[in-house]
């Protein structure tokens, strides 16, 4: 079976920057388990993998368009440092959810000072040329279950 619009797929895969650093990796654990054409993947690895099938692998270089996005200097927030309210030490690297112009985003700490927090909205591999290879693994149907929530259930995926 081809990789098409609602197949679960599971493969594996190393993403690498433009340095050739691995950033992220499914090497040495279970293959990553997707639902095909629901925004489970960043958009241009789904076009990459579409009519693929079990036994291909493939090298895709993925702009930030089609990737992590371009990086939005609006996303680039000072915020008061009362708003962290509850949070005992806040260091540069640490996350949180937060409600933005451009919706609810993870925003990640880029600096400290004393009164002021500058968080970034941007996705921390905005503006980066994504660069996969990738393995197919397995590919079946989706049941009318998964396809209504929208993600895989069962091994790799939810269990609800
Ligand atoms: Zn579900």
């Amino acid at each position: 079976m081809q990789i098409a619009k609602n197949a679960v797929v599971h493969i594996h895969y190393t993403l690498k920057n433009d340095a050739g650093e691995v950033l992220d990796s499914s090497d040495g654990s279970d293959p990553l388990v997707y639902l095909q054409g629901h925004g489970n993947l960043v958009v241009g690895l789904e076009k990459a993998l579409e009519g693929k099938k079990v036994g291909d692998s493939l090298s895709v270089s993925i702009p930030p368009e089609e990737g992590y996005g371009v990086r939005n200097t609006d996303l680039i927030q000072d915020v008061p440092r009362s708003a962290f309210e509850g949070v005992p030490k806040i260091e540069v690297g640490m996350q949180f959810h937060a409600d933005s112009n451009h919706g609810p985003r993870t925003v990640t700490v880029t600096k400290v000072a004393d009164d002021t927090i500058t968080v970034d909205g941007n996705h921390p591999l905005a503006d980066q040329t994504l660069h996969f290879a990738v393995e197919i693994v397995e590919v079946r149907q989706a049941s009318k279950e998964e396809l209504s929530h929208g993600h895989v259930h069962g091994p790799g995926g939810h269990h609800h």
